[in-house]
């Protein structure tokens, strides 16, 4: 099976690094046209563009606030005067927050989650959707979170927008059903990234993550990058409002290995 993107147009929210980072690249190998954002690091952004770009990819890099709804609205305005229009909207932009219990919290702090996390996701759907709807086909994917499902202590926030993006995804699948266009919400578990970097790097924290991981190891952006490239084309054109966990089994409750 080869996935075939040729003649696409999508859209990607963050992608200087990390999950993102990959997916640009990932989709532009399979033959889109990548329109992708940064918010701080323009430098990453740069060098994804300059990479896909070596590979034979057409990019367009953007700065982005994903909870701005101005800036997405300008973001797919720039995308629609350079291509005419989108056909793969991934929302991928996201952040985890601090580690701080929901009553010591600063409230702009949680609520800041919410902005990026959640409300990020609407506003680029709702852009992509007006677009996609229109033209009878194309295919929503939120980037989500193993969290989506499993509690996080620490992370009431995260867990909530997340949870919030899964349960947005089922009931835009079914507003989408007969239009031609899907949602889907891939969950990747502890992947190897800057996001997570407090934790791998200290052997104690990474010897614990890996006792929740029923694969016993993390996984890599490119293991999550393919599976969205996978997602958004037409190999899984009968797959909308679901989840796709790609978190080698951490949803699946490794303490129950053995014993019970
Ligand atoms: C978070 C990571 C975390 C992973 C597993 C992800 O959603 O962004 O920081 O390592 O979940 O807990």
């Amino acid at each position: 099976m080869k996935i075939d993107l040729t003649g696409k147009r999508a859209v990607v929210s963050g992608g200087s690094r990390g999950i993102g980072e990959a997916i640009v690249k990932q989709l532009a190998a399979c033959g889109a046209k990548v329109a992708f954002s940064y918010r701080s690091n323009e430098e990453g952004g740069q060098q994804t563009l300059a990479e896909m770009e070596e590979g034979g990819g057409t990019g367009l890099l953007y700065p982005l606030s994903v909870g701005c709804r101005e800036s997405v609205a300008e973001f797919f305005q720039e995308v629609d005067d350079q291509w005419g229009g989108v056909d793969i909207v991934v929302n991928n932009a996201g952040m985890d927050g601090k580690r701080e219990r929901l009553w010591e919290i600063p409230a702009e702090d949680w609520e800041r989650v919410i902005e990026v996390d959640l409300i990020g996701t609407y506003y680029m759907a709702a852009e992509g959707l007006r677009r996609m709807v229109q033209q009878g086909e194309g295919v929503f994917l939120a980037i989500s979170s193993v969290h989506e499902q499993v509690p996080w202590g620490g992370h009431t926030a995260y867990t909530a927008a997340k949870a919030g993006v899964g349960m947005m995804m089922k009931s835009l699948s079914l507003e989408l059903a007969e239009t031609g266009v899907r949602a889907v919400s891939l969950a990747p578990g502890a992947i190897k990234t800057e996001i997570n970097q407090d934790v791998w790097s200290d052997p104690e924290t990474m010897a614990d993550l890996k006792k929740k991981i029923p694969m016993n190891r993390m996984g890599t952006v490119q293991e999550v990058a393919e599976t969205a490239a996978y997602l958004v084309s037409e190999k899984a054109s009968y797959i909308t409002g679901t989840t796709v966990f790609a978190d080698g089994g951490m949803a699946s409750y490794a303490s129950f290995a053995k014993g019970g």
